[in-house]
Formats: structure tokens, sequence, C-alpha cells
């Protein structure tokens, strides 16, 4: 498991990053000054989506459990109970992160899983 951060620590994780990228597109435009300007933009998507790739992980993984909803089972409505924890990659529309997923069971043995974050 992650480290988890406060909302404020969790900013900083996304500037540093943010910070990174820029850095990363000043190197990358000194080395190609003749670019043009759709190489620089195309060169700057994939930046993007690495950028956004994490910062979903930061804004999702990094989060304090103790923030996670109450989940209820949908099959009787008791609230649903810690099982464990487990990992998936999602390939998201501008970005790709591996979330750290929470998984919770019925304690009155219904069938279905939980987990959270969901998607
Ligand atoms: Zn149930």
């Amino acid at each position: 498991m992650r480290k988890k951060l406060t909302r404020e620590e969790r900013k900083i994780a996304y500037l540093k990053e943010a910070e990174q990228l820029y850095d990363n597109m000043e190197t990358w435009y000194d080395q190609n000054p003749d670019a043009t300007f759709e190489e620089i933009e195309t060169e700057l998507r994939l930046h993007r989506r690495q950028l956004m790739g994490k910062s979903l992980n930061i804004l999702i993984n990094d989060r304090e459990d103790d923030q996670q909803p109450q989940i209820s089972c949908p099959d009787c409505g008791t609230a649903m109970r810690f099982k464990g924890r487990g990992t998936k990659t999602v390939i998201g529309i501008e970005g790709d992160t591996t979330l750290d997923r929470t998984y919770y069971s019925c304690p009155n043995k219904c069938e279905g899983t939980a987990f959270f974050p969901s998607g």
C-alpha cells in the first residue's frame, strides 16, 4: 500500500508532477528547437497523458481510508465488511493508472463483492 496523504500533501504531490511535466517539455523544446506547433502539441499530449495517470493515482490512491464511503450490500442492505485489498489497472480516457482497491463482502453471505473505488 502507498502511504496515504492529506489533501494538502496530495496537492503538493500533484503540483510536483505538473512541474516535472513542464520541465520535461522545456528540455524537449531545447532539444527540438525547429519543432512545428503540431509536433510540440503531439509531444505535450504524451506528457499530458502521463500526468493525468499520475494525478489520478494521487487523487484516488493517496486518499485516506476513512474518506471511503460506507458500502451497503445491494441484496440485503447490510453494511458490507472489509474483505481485502487488490489492484486493478484502468485504461482511462485521459490517463492510465493502477488503482489500489478495497474489497468488501456481505456479512450475511450474499453473493457478490463490492469494491472501492468502483469502475
Ligand atoms: Zn447482503
